[in-house]
């Protein structure tokens, strides 16, 4: 329970970064922004049995490059025999050629949900006193959303951090016997997600803990600024 609450505070407070005030609050054009992208990737059914992970690739790579990302920088990835477990593979490139990259790693899909058992639609983004509901609000579409959404805004505000940003967007963490996407590019696509470090979720609840704490923008400006802003 106290890591759903840790959860929710990392969602919520992602939600913060840039920005002083809450959403409900602002009419901030990029806190909408992410909110779109939110629900859209909520809103686009990944599960094993009925999802689609190609197509929120496809929709997550439609908004990349609607903001200015090269065809040569936006990959979607479709497995052999796999059409809908396909992901995502996107690059800023650094600034420094020799400073290994970051890899941003998220996983696209989602844990079975039957309409049966949810009180609301679960592939229906539902804000409620402060809170989402819906399948994957946050393992893991709310990280999803932000690494998207500050793609964007990298490049839209012209940012060339030092090391080259790498993104990967997976399908088949959340199901047994899935195709295992995060390993197939281990395997296909090396080259793709070569990285000095990579970030995802996870780690445990101990970090997310500390970073509710602490106030996650102070804690990812200090991170962001540490690794992607030194030139
Ligand atoms: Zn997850």
């Amino acid at each position: 329970m106290k890591r759903i609450r840790y959860l929710t505070a990392l969602v919520v407070m992602s939600m913060l970064i840039g920005s002083k005030q809450g959403y409900a609050q602002s009419g901030d054009k990029e806190l909408q922004r992410f909110r779109e992208i939110y629900k859209e990737l909520v809103e686009t059914n990944t599960t094993l049995s009925a999802g689609d992970c190609t197509l929120a690739a496809k929709r997550m790579a439609v908004r990349l490059k609607t903001v200015g990302y090269p065809d040569a920088d936006l990959r979607v990835f479709i497995p052999d025999g796999h059409p809908k477990e396909g992901g995502l593979l996107a690059v800023l490139h650094g600034s420094d050629p020799k400073a290994k990259a970051v890899l941003l790693l998220g996983h696209l899909d989602v844990v079975e949900a039957k309409r049966e058992d949810w009180t609301r639609d679960p592939f229906t983004m539902i804000e409620e006193n402060g809170y989402f509901y819906g399948r994957g609000t946050i393992d893991m579409k709310a990280h999803v959303a932000v690494w998207i959404d500050n793609l964007i805004r990298f490049r839209k505000e012209g940012f060339k951090p030092k090391r080259s940003i790498k993104l990967a967007l997976t399908c088949g963490e959340e199901a047994n016997g899935a195709l295992n996407g995060a390993g197939w590019l281990a395997t296909h696509e090396r080259e793709a997600i070569d990285a000095e470090f990579a970030l995802n979720e996870g780690g445990g609840a101990y970090w997310i803990r500390k970073a509710a704490e602490s106030g996650l923008e102070f804690w990812l400006r200090k991170k962001y600024h540490r690794t992607l802003c030194s030139r």
